[in-house]
């Protein structure tokens, strides 16, 4: 197989060969088709999140075929294309398992980061956390679904019944998120870095009612907002763009340190929730939705080897939507 390596916090991912992953007991070999580009990526490839298992293949948005399959896997078998998402293996027997938000389990491992993703030709995974892709006829178009989808569903979620929705830095989550809230009759508000024109534009063509910088202040109160951008002053800036009672959810796994604000940000039953990782039922929920809401993705391909470029372009703000890795 072949694959973009991260050896060291900071330094480029390597292209390089490496022996072909054997699939263990419950676990399946999947040949990668396509691989979204995530800002948890970058987050790894920096070191803010600070335990890698190194050196990991980064990448945990993957659409592939299932070619080889471990003992005991009786559910996907070989030939079966299937999504794999950050979530690659729960204990299921701490409380938080125990009691349903396996999102939250104390020994859990994430593809990418603390298992090896999908930045590569090949990758094992726990058969229990990957998902049958029936009807999703494209993989690169279905890719970004993996976690931008997913954590931007739970993100959703989280945000209640708000039916007019602000969503914080427009890019591969907010620009498929924005789509099932307009299908479900919600209003969005979308709010991108001052000036950026183009994702502005790309927002309204999404059927957002209304696009601006963040700094701005939305025409009509929100009744929630979700924060995908790794910003901390956006807390302070969301919570004055809701309302009495108003939800501000912070989708991303990690943000810039968040400034001080009065208490009268926060005062009138306003609150501030974060969202860590997904559930399987997060995911069984949202890949049934989102054929059903038509939602499209915008993606950007760049061929596997250039997977540091395609991070640079995540960085930089350089595409819509998402960016898509093809073997
Ligand atoms: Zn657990
Ligand atoms: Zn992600």
């Amino acid at each position: 197989m072949k694959a973009m390596v991260l050896h060291e916090i900071g330094r480029p991912l390597q292209f390089e060969d490496r022996p072909d992953p054997v699939p263990g007991a419950g676990e399946i070999r999947v040949k990668v088709e396509a691989c979204a580009v995530c800002r948890t990526d970058l987050h790894v490839v920096d070191g803010d999140l600070t335990h890698p298992k190194l050196p990991v293949v980064p990448g945990h948005e993957i659409v592939g075929i299932v070619d080889a399959i471990g003992a005991g896997v009786e559910t996907l078998p070989v030939g079966t294309r299937v999504g794999i998402p950050w979530l690659g293996h729960t204990c299921g027997a701490c409380p938080y398992c125990l009691e349903g938000r396996e999102n939250l389990c104390d020994r859990p491992l994430f593809t990418g980061y603390t298992r090896d993703g999908g930045f590569a030709t090949h990758v094992a995974a726990d058969a229990d956390f990957a998902f049958p892709m029936k009807g999703f006829v494209d993989p690169v178009a279905a890719a970004p679904l993996m976690c931008a989808g997913l954590i931007g569903w739970r993100s959703l979620k989280m945000a209640g019944d708000a039916r007019r929705i602000g969503l914080y830095g427009f890019g591969a989550a907010a620009h498929i998120i924005a789509q099932v809230c307009s299908w479900q009759g919600r209003d969005v508000y979308a709010f991108t870095r001052n000036g950026d024109e183009a994702a502005q534009a790309h927002a309204l063509s999404l059927g957002c009612r209304w696009a601006g910088g963040s700094d701005e202040r939305p025409p009509e109160p929100l009744d929630a907002a979700i924060i995908f951008a790794p910003v901390g002053p956006l807390v302070p800036a969301a919570l004055k763009a809701v309302r009495k009672g108003g939800r501000v959810v912070c989708g991303g796994i990690h943000m810039s340190d968040i400034p001080q604000f009065p208490y009268s940000l926060l005062w009138e039953e306003r609150s501030i929730v974060s969202v860590a990782n997904l559930t399987r039922q997060d995911a069984t929920e949202f890949l049934t939705l989102a054929p059903e809401a038509g939602v499209k993705t915008t993606t950007t391909v760049y061929p596997l080897a250039a997977a540091n470029e395609a991070l640079a372009d995540l960085r930089a703000g350089r595409f819509q939507g998402a960016a898509v890795l093809v073997p």
